[in-house]
């Protein structure tokens, strides 16, 4: 039997079912290949969407049409938007979830398309001619033909297991690992490393004393995730706060030579910035304490996810150190915490369409390519599937974000220029421009690149098209009329009387009134859509900037077409690592947008280059 399919995606993680769903969406003939339909969508650690930084991708995944955000809204059980007190450039929502609804959610969004197919099965080999994919051949020996290949496999390649010293094959806990396929991809060349990450021992909800725990609600008004949603339905609940206690730390202390990753049975570095508590107590010593959220799993369910506390130490010594925790002193573990180290490949073999540079038609997105969390892997798998789907449908242009258009550009970017030495995630620090990448106006930055590229389907254009037209009737009214600062202060709002008459729009960037506010006194102002108010008054405080960071952009853009005189010397740029002057040495670029994109070739050696030449090289001459 020859069965045919556009395109193939391995794996039905965060990464794998948001590219299937793309490039069906997309018109193309998709099977998506997954070890166990019933985990597809599965949250292999914290039952959580967004955060700083990952909510602005998951806000970017929903203006592309993916499935994140419309299932966390379904799901999500105690909404809360981070960093409130700040300006909404660094605000990122975030949600926990019911890990059954979300995975439920996930799957009705999956079950809805039409050119989706979903297969259980193991992938064991990959089927190549001339260096282009051609088909993957399962464990049972099965074998299907695509045009285009996605591998998301996540944690499950080469995956193994640690708890203190036992170690085992394992993809997630109870889960088999991906062997025969981790043997043939690293028999392909591809480079291949080991990375780690953790996740904490799960509580049983009875077992703990809630009554002596400072709770932490909900926002009071849930802000959706989907700008398709508009309103959240679930339930909110409440989740605890603790703290560890010098007993935790002393026994940590005494068995840290029994942790899997301290002992050297774990080669593969771990998150960063998202440390096992092993880790915070060894290298952060002259801390007392650390946070722990208890964080309930569902509305009906009785586990109990403790933030904070990812270990790999031995079960015997979870069971101490969790029982020192102030609410936790008879705790019943229902599942230990473990490690688990996994092959990922070097994300500088692939190009920014997420194809591999060495097989053609062969992509790869999400922990693969050394990045962790739901929200990274989704993005990426996004784009892997529209890239797969624009071969497949013979478009010859590539779906790529730029750094000034998306977060997901600034994490594809850095991918593919510098690699993953540890395991990537997503922060607001990592975006140059953050007044421009915001959470609130993504769909103003990407949507209708989406229905460009045939990624968005007619609902949300409809929605979207409708919605832009009220931003821009609202802009322009703004922008037409003005009141008097007198008028002003005798309706209360905060202005000098001096005779003055300001736009509205002047008003609202000053932050000293509402659109309902100065509806009341302007009542022509009605005529502006109410579910707009806020994405208005946010456009209007950060216009200014905005423009400012869009002449940047400009200017940036220009000077990228910067000449490189033939004879430079590298090495007189100041700043520039020796790295960096070598990636200069070998190649040899004519334009500064040709360094730009060379791999290894990061933005802020870009930058210093840039400055170089501006500063010490007479007559440079744009490039025509
Ligand atoms: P996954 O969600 O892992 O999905 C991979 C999919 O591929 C699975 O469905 C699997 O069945 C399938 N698959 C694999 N091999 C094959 C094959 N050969 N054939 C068919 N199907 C296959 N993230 C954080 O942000 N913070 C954390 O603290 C954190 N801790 C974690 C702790 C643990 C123990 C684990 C396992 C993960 C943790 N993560 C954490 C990472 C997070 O779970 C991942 O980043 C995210 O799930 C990656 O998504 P993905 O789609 O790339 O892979």
């Amino acid at each position: 039997m020859n069965i045919k399919y556009d395109v193939i995606v391995i794996g039905g993680g965060h990464a794998g079912v948001e590219a299937c769903a793309a490039a069906s969406r997309m018109g193309c003939k998709t099977l998506l290949i997954t070890i166990d339909i019933n985990k597809i969508g599965e949250m292999s650690c914290n039952p959580a969407i967004g955060g700083l930084g990952k909510g602005h991708l998951v806000r970017e995944i929903d203006a592309l049409d993916g499935l994140m955000a419309k299932a966390i809204d379904l799901s999500g059980i105690q909404f809360r938007m981070l960093n409130l007190s700040k300006g909404p450039a660094v605000q990122g929502p975030r949600s926990q979830a019911d890990r059954e609804l979300y995975k439920s959610a996930i799957k009705s969004l999956i079950n809805k398309e039409k050119n989706l197919t979903v297969l259980s099965g193991i992938v064991g080999d990959l089927q190549i001619k001339n260096n282009k994919i051609s088909g993957v051949i399962l464990e049972d020996g099965t074998k299907i033909y695509c045009n285009a290949l996605i591998i998301t496999t996540g944690t499950f390649l080469g995956g193994k297991i640690f708890i203190g010293k036992e170690s085992f094959s394992s993809g997630r806990i109870g889960e088999k690992a991906s062997i025969t396929l981790s043997k043939k991809i690293r028999g392909l060349k591809f480079p291949v490393n080991r990375l780690k990450t953790g996740t904490p021992p799960r509580i049983q909800m009875d077992s703990i004393n809630w009554k002596i725990l400072e709770m932490q609600e909900a926002d009071k008004l849930p802000v959706p995730f989907s700008y398709l949603t508009d309103k959240i339905t679930v339930p909110q609940i409440k989740c605890g706060l603790t703290k560890t206690s010098h007993l935790t730390h002393k026994i940590i202390e005494e068995n840290i030579n029994l942790s899997a990753v301290y002992s050297g049975s774990i080669s593969g570095l771990g998150p960063r910035y998202c440390p096992s508590i092993e880790d915070k107590v060894m290298r952060f010593k002259d801390k007392e304490s650390h946070q722990i959220f208890l964080e309930p799993e569902g509305l009906n369910s009785n586990v109990v996810y403790p933030n904070g506390i990812s270990t790999s130490l031995p079960k015997r010594v979870q069971e101490m150190y969790i029982k020192s925790i102030t609410g936790l002193e008879k705790a019943k573990i229902l599942q230990y915490g473990y490690a688990v180290e996994y092959d990922y490949i070097d994300p500088k073999s692939l190009q920014y369409s997420l194809e591999t540079k060495d097989v053609k038609n062969l992509f790869l997105a999400g922990q693969i390519n050394g990045t962790t969390g739901y929200e990274e892997a989704a993005g990426q798998g996004l784009i892997a599937g529209i890239n797969a789907a624009l071969k497949c449908n013979q478009v010859h242009n590539e779906f790529v974000l730029s750094r000034s258009e998306a977060y997901i550009g600034v994490m594809i970017d850095d991918l593919v220029t510098k690699g993953a030495p540890e395991p990537y995630r997503m922060f607001t620090s990592r975006a140059e421009y953050r007044l421009l990448l915001r959470s609130d106006n993504a769909d103003q930055r990407l949507t209708n690149k989406g229905i460009k590229f045939g990624v968005v389907s007619n609902l949300r254009k409809k929605a979207w098209i409708e919605k832009s037209k009220n931003i821009q009737i609202a802009h322009k009214l703004l922008n037409k009329f003005e009141l008097n600062t007198h008028l002003l202060k005798s309706n209360n709002i905060p202005y000098k009387k001096n005779g003055k008459s300001l736009s509205i729009k002047k008003i609202l960037s000053d932050g000293k009134a509402s659109i309902s506010q100065l509806t009341k006194i302007f009542p022509e102002l009605k005529i502006i859509n109410k579910k707009i108010y806020k994405q208005i008054e946010i456009d209007s405080k950060y216009e200014v900037y905005v423009k400012r960071q869009k002449m940047d952009i400009k200017n940036y853009l220009i000077e990228q077409n910067t000449k490189i005189p033939s004879d430079i010397n590298f090495n007189y740029v100041t700043g520039l690592s020796n790295e960096s002057i070598e990636i200069l040495e070998k190649t040899r670029p004519i334009t500064l947008s040709q360094a730009a994109r060379l791999p290894g070739f990061t933005p802020s050696a870009v930058f210093l280059l840039q400055n170089y030449l501006k500063k010490n090289l007479k007559n440079i001459s744009a490039c025509k």
